[in-house]
């Protein structure tokens, strides 16, 4: 990585690990054979896809056959919610919340909106905190409910949603639930054997694979529409040459992700426990956004009121420090992003939320280097606010 570089956007993209790359190399000049060929030089890529396979299966406790390799987590969103509404045209409504990602929300709204309202859409409120309220969630569960789509972390705040509770609330109901699960997946512990959820999504490039390749994970026995009609890849669920050595690479990161995860629960946690206390204490009127407990590890989200997060940005591209300032697709918006609004956070503080997000790649010289410029970056952004004026006349 470029020495002068403080990268801390890792719920943007991550840097493919080193092993992760190395894993990869021979599947491009030397290993090309397409692993569906009937040939030998062929099978031995299908056999190291059905590693990774196993490798992905492992990290999650689930079956290998029970997962859909896709180009993103953004098509396996979309996979599992059109699935779900083909499967059963008769029920009309969806459950989703208000802090979705683009990848879920927009889909959900476009049902609700293109299809000429023919989808009824209950999208649940989070507190100031950004957590859900079950009590609103049990009434909103319908005879017509086609799906529930809930992320289980989001990509914003970090906030960690009790995915298990609610897939087994709606599988009472008989109603198909589905998790956006692309940033919590390689942070925090998934056992699908715990959390009886039908369809999961994932993303490689959040955990240090490639971007470009996702998987869908589908429980046995979920009826499943494919979204991707063609050829007989991933046993008819998904037509199209598999990313093959993107996939080999996903299997590798999935394999380090379950030997790293005590460290980014730990170090990884402690550093951004220090950042934001150190930034806390050292900035007036900063607040922290979403829960300070249900978080995932990695993720801080601080408001510095009275100030543009995109001036901030912006100042801090100029150390070399790389943060976001709300999602990575919202930025190049004026408008604070829509999981700030459903928090109900003042226009004063959405307009000027910052996004820390770490890997087990940042040490502690960087958090130091941060503390030490950062205060003054506000300090002086600040002094050219109207508002800060006004309030300090
Ligand atoms: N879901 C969440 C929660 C995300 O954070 C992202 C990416 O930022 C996506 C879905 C989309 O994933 P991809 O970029 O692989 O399509």
């Amino acid at each position: 990585m470029a020495a002068e570089v403080i990268y801390m956007d890792n719920n943007a993209t991550t840097r493919v690990a080193p092993e992760v790359f190395e894993e990869m190399r021979p599947y491009f000049c030397d290993l090309y054979g397409n692993p569906s060929s009937m040939h030998a030089f062929g099978g031995q890529v299908g056999r190291k896809l059905a590693e990774a396979r196993g490798r992905v299966a492992s990290l999650l406790n689930v079956e290998p056959d029970e997962l859909v390799f896709t180009s993103c987590g953004t098509e396996s969103d979309s996979t599992a919610i059109l699935s779900a509404l083909e499967a059963f045209p008769e029920k009309r409504h969806i459950i989703t919340t208000r802090v979705e990602h683009p990848a879920v929300k927009n889909l959900c709204e476009r049902m609700q909106s293109r299809t000429g309202h023919k989808y009824r859409l209950t999208r649940l409120s989070v507190d100031r905190q950004g957590m859900l309220d079950l009590d609103e969630y049990e009434k909103a569960l319908a005879d017509d409910t086609a799906i529930v789509s809930v992320m289980w972390a989001n990509n914003e705040t970090g906030v960690v949603f009790p995915v298990e509770k609610m897939a087994a609330m709606a599988k009472e109901h008989g109603i198909l639930f589905h998790t956006d699960a692309v940033q919590a997946v390689g942070k925090i512990a998934i056992d699908l054997e715990k959390a009886p959820v039908d369809f999961l999504s994932l993303s490689g490039h959040k955990l240090h694979a490639p971007k470009g390749v996702g998987v869908l994970y589908v429980r046995k026995g979920t009826p499943y529409v494919p979204f991707l009609i063609g050829g007989h890849q991933e046993r008819g669920r998904r037509g199209g040459t598999e990313n093959v050595a993107s996939v080999i690479g996903l299997g590798k990161a999935c394999e380090l992700a379950g030997r790293m995860m005590a460290e980014e629960n730990t170090r990884v946690k402690a550093l951004r426990d220090r950042l934001e206390a150190g930034l806390l204490a050292a900035i007036p009127h900063a607040i922290l956004n979403g829960h300070p407990d249900h978080r995932l590890p990695n993720t801080s989200n601080i408001s510095f009121e009275y100030v543009e997060g995109e001036a901030i940005l912006l100042h801090l591209d100029r150390y070399g420090i790389c943060a976001s300032s709300g999602s990575a697709c919202t930025s190049g918006s004026l408008e604070p992003s829509h999981v700030m609004r459903a928090m109900g956070v003042p226009f004063t503080a959405a307009h000027g939320s910052i996004r820390f997000s770490l890997s087990i790649y940042n040490t502690e010289k960087e958090v130091d280097f941060i503390l030490e410029h950062l205060p003054g970056i506000i300090s002086n952004l600040r002094e050219l606010s109207p508002f800060w004026q006004n309030m300090n006349k």
